[in-house]
C-alpha cells in the first residue's frame, strides 16, 4: 500500500511547549526541558487514518523572537501548520497572529483562508490559583476570525489532549494533500 507523506510544522514562541508536545506524542517521557531546540528538528511517525497509512513528518522549530529567520523553503509544501501558545502567558497568544501571518507569507498557500491550521493552547495543567490568562473563548474567537481553525487545549505535562490534537492535525493535513 502506498504511503502518504504529510508535512506538519509547529510554530510558536519559545517556551510554549512545542518540543514537549512532540516528545509526548512520540511516546517519550515528559522531561523538564532546559535546552531550546536548535533551529529545526524532525520527528516522523507512521499512523493509520481513514484506512490509509500516512507518514507524518513533524517539524519542530525554535521560535524565539527570530521567526523571520527561517527560510521560506522550510515553510513550503506544508500540509498543516500548528500554532502553539501557552494559555498562561498573554504575550505568546498575541504572537499567534504574527506566526499565522508569517506562515501565510512564506508558505504562500493557494487559498490562505482554506489552509489547514490548528491552534494549540498548551500548559492547561498549570494551576496557580489565579484565573487563566487566556480564556478558551478568546482563543475560539480568534480561530473563528481567521476562517475555520480548530482549537485544542493541551498539556504535554499532564498528557491532556495531545494524542487527540495530533490525530486531528493529521486529518487536517490529509485534506490539504
Ligand atoms: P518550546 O520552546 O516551545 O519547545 O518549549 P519546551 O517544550 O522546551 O518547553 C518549555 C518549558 O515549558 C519546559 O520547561 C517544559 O518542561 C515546560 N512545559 C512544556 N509543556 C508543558 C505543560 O504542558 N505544562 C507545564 N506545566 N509545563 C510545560
Ligand atoms: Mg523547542
Amino acid at each position: 500500500m502506498e504511503k502518504t507523506k504529510l508535512k506538519i510544522i509547529l510554530l510558536g514562541d519559545s517556551g510554549v511547549g512545542k518540543t514537549s508536545l512532540l516528545k509526548r506524542y512520540n511516546d517519550k517521557d515528559f522531561k523538564q526541558l532546559h535546552n531550546s531546540t536548535i533551529y529545526v528538528d524532525l520527528v516522523t511517525k507512521e499512523i493509520c487514518i481513514a484506512e490509509r497509512q500516512v507518514i507524518l513528518q513533524i517539524w519542530d522549530t525554535a521560535g524565539q523572537e527570530r521567526f523571520k529567520s527561517l527560510p521560506s523553503r522550510f515553510y513550503r509544501d506544508t500540509d498543516c501548520c500548528v500554532l502553539v501558545y501557552d494559555v498562561n502567558t498573554l504575550k505568546t497568544f498575541e504572537s499567534i497572529d504574527n506566526w499565522h501571518d508569517e506562515f501565510i507569507k512564506q508558505a504562500n498557500p493557494e487559498t490562505p483562508t482554506k489552509f489547514p491550521f490548528v491552534l494549540m493552547g498548551n500548559k492547561t495543567d498549570v494551576n496557580n490559583g489565579k484565573p487563566r490568562v487566556v480564556a478558551k473563548e478568546i482563543a475560539d474567537q480568534w480561530c473563528g476570525s481567521k476562517g475555520n481553525i480548530v482549537y485544542f487545549e493541551t498539556s504535554a505535562k499532564a498528557k491532556i489532549n495531545v494524542e487527540e490534537a495530533f490525530l486531528e492535525i493529521a486529518k487536517k493535513a490529509l485534506t490539504n494533500e
